[in-house]
C-alpha cells in the first residue's frame, strides 16, 4: 500500500522519526560522492528543506541523473535522526519516482544567488526561490490575519465593484473598460465617442478603492471591511506603487477619527503580531538573507505607541528641521514621501499619524473641521514605506458635502446614490485604506514593491 505524503513542514515531527514516510517536491541541491548522495527537496510547505539521503548501492548514477535543480521528486524511505548537523530528520530513500526532469542548461534558476532584478524577469518561476517562497508565505499569513482581525471584531467582509461607472473618488487615473471596437468607435451628433453604445451603456472604469461603496456598506451593517483589487493608471516608476493592488478598507458608523486612529493602530500592530507569531521562519530567513534589523524593526512598532500629530505641527517640524528637501516644505504642500520619513525615521523615530491635513489636498468626502481649512484626515506614515494607510472621518452632513461636490465640481450624476447615505438616516462614520503590498513590503523587509505581489502590474509589464 502506498503511503500518504507528508508535507514537508509536518516531516520533522519527533514521533515521524523511526517511521516509513513519503515526500514530493522540487529538487533544490544534488551533491555528494560515489557513494552517497544527498538531495535538498523543497515542497513550497516550508522555507526548510529535507535532506534525502541516496546509498549508492541501492541506486545507480543512471538512476540518479535526471535529479537536476529545479526537477520534481517523489521519495519513499525511513525518516531518521539526521548525522549531519543542521538538519533533525533525514531520509533514507527507498523508492524514487521523477515526476519531471529541468534541464540544467536551460532551467533558468539553475543556480543560486541570483538577484531580485533577474527575479522578476522570471516571474513565473521565481516562487520557486527560497526569497518568494518566504515573501508568499508571509503574504498569505497576513492575508489570513486581516481577515482574522476584522472577523474576530465583528467586521462583515463586503465585496465592492471592480467595475465602476463613476469617476469621482479622484483617488487616482483609471483604466477604461469597454467592448466597443477602438478601430471604429461610434459617435454622437456632437463627434464625442457614443458611450451608450458600450457595455454598460455608460463609460466605465476599473475601481481605485472601495471606499464609496463601503460607505454604503458601513451605513447598514455598522461596521464592514473590504480586501479587493484596485487599479490606478498613474505612469508612477516608484519602489512602493503598483498599477493593480490590493486594498483592505474599513469603514465604521458612528466612529470619528480618534476610534478610526485607534483601529488602524491596533490593526496594523495585530497583523505584524500575526506574522511574528505564524510566520517566523521565513522571517527569520529574509532577515539573515537581506535586512538584519528587521525582526527588531517589527517588534518595534508593535511595542510602540505611534505618534500623534497634526499636519501642520508637522510641517513647522519639517522648516525647522535645517534638512535639505528635493522637494520645499511649507503650508499647503502634499508631503513628498521624503518628508514623511523624514517625520518617522528622523524625527520621532517612530510610526506617525498626521492628521488635520488642508482640504484642498485630500479627497471632498472628508470632514471639514471648524477652521474651515482642514480635515479629519489621518494618513499612518511608518519607517521605510512613508504612508501605508490613508484615512478620515467622512463629512456626515448632507449640505456641506453637497458644497464641497460643487466647489470641486465633481459631476452630480455619478454621485447621486452616495449622496442619499446623508439624505437618509445619515450618521457619523470614518474609515480608512490600507495598501496591502505596503503592508507586506514592511513586514518581509523587501524595499521594491514588485517582490511582494506575485505577479507584478507596473508600466509596461504585464507579461506573466
Ligand atoms: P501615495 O501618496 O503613496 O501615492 P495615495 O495617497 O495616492 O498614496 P490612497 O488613495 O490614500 O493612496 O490609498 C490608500 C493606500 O493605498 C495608501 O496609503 C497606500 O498604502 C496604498 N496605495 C496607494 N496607491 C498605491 C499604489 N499605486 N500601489 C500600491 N499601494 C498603493
Ligand atoms: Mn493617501
Amino acid at each position: 500500500m502506498a503511503i500518504k505524503r507528508t508535507r514537508i513542514v509536518d516531516i520533522f515531527a519527533p514521533q515521524l522519526v523511526g517511521k516509513q514516510v513519503s515526500v514530493k517536491g522540487w529538487v533544490r541541491t544534488r551533491r555528494g560522492n560515489k557513494n552517497v548522495q544527498f538531495v535538498a527537496l523543497n515542497d513550497g510547505s516550508t522555507i526548510k528543506n529535507i535532506q534525502i539521503v541516496f546509498d549508492l548501492t541501492k541506486f545507480s548514477d543512471e538512476d540518479l541523473k535526471p535529479i537536476t535543480t529545479g526537477s520534481s521528486i517523489h521519495v519513499e524511505g525511513l525518516l531518521v535522526e539526521s548525522q549531519g548537523k543542521g538538519q533533525t530528520a533525514e531520509i533514507q530513500a527507498e523508492t524514487l519516482e521523477i515526476y519531471g526532469t529541468a534541464d540544467p542548461d536551460t532551467y533558468p534558476l539553475q543556480k543560486k544567488g541570483h538577484t531580485l532584478e533577474f527575479l522578476r524577469e522570471k516571474a513565473h518561476l521565481r516562487p520557486r526561490t527560497n526569497t518568494f517562497g518566504a515573501v508568499l508565505r508571509i503574504r498569505h499569513t497576513l492575508a489570513y490575519a486581516i481577515h482574522k482581525f476584522f472577523n474576530d471584531r465583528g467586521f462583515f467582509y463586503l465585496n465592492t465593484p471592480l467595475i465602476t461607472a463613476s469617476d469621482c473618488e479622484g483617488a487616482g487615473a483609471m483604466f477604461q473598460v469597454t467592448t466597443l471596437d477602438l478601430n471604429n468607435l461610434p459617435k454622437t451628433e456632437e463627434g464625442k465617442i457614443d458611450y451608450e453604445q458600450d457595455f454598460f451603456g455608460k463609460q466605465a472604469n476599473l475601481t481605485v478603492s472601495g471606499q464609496l461603496e463601503g460607505e454604503l456598506g458601513a451605513t447598514a451593517l455598522g461596521a464592514i471591511y473590504t480586501f479587493g483589487p484596485t487599479f490606478r493608471a498613474e505612469n508612477s516608476n516608484t519602489p512602493r506603487h503598483l498599477s493593480e493592488f490590493w486594498m483592505v478598507e474599513p469603514e465604521v458608523a458612528f466612529n470619528e477619527i480618534e476610534e478610526n486612529m485607534d483601529l488602524a493602530e491596533d490593526f496594523i500592530k495585530y497583523c505584524i503580531s500575526y506574522a511574528l507569531e505564524n510566520a517566523k521562519d521565513d522571517i527569520d530567513f529574509l532577515a539573515q538573507m537581506y535586512d538584519s534589523e528587521l525582526v527588531e524593526r517589527l517588534k518595534f512598532v508593535v511595542e510602540n505607541d505611534f505618534v500623534r500629530l497634526p499636519y501642520t505641527e508637522g510641517v513647522k517640524i519639517l522648516e525647522a528641521s535645517g534638512h535639505k528637501f528635493e522637494f520645499p516644505v511649507s503650508w499647503g504642500i502634499d508631503l513628498q514621501s521624503e518628508h514623511e520619513r523624514y517625520l518617522v525615521e528622523e524625527h520621532f523615530k517612530k510610526p506617525v499619524i498626521l492628521t488635520d491635513y488642508p482640504k484642498e489636498i485630500k479627497a471632498f468626502y472628508m470632514k471639514l473641521n471648524e477652521d474651515n481649512k482642514t480635515v479629519r484626515a489621518m494618513d499612518v506614515l511608518f519607517p521605510k514605506i512613508g504612508e501605508i494607510i490613508g484615512g478620515s472621518q467622512r463629512e456626515e452632513n448632507y449640505d456641506k458635502l453637497l458644497a464641497r461636490i460643487e466647489e470641486l465640481e465633481i459631476p452630480m450624476k455619478d454621485m447621486w446614490w452616495y449622496l442619499d447615505t446623508r439624505r437618509f438616516g445619515t450618521v457619523p462614520h470614518s474609515g480608512f485604506g490600507l495598501g496591502f503590498e505596503r503592508l507586506v513590503l514592511f513586514v518581509t523587509g523587501m524595499t521594491n514593491i514588485r517582490d511582494v505581489i506575485p505577479f507584478p502590474r507596473t508600466p509596461n509589464n504585464a507579461e506573466f
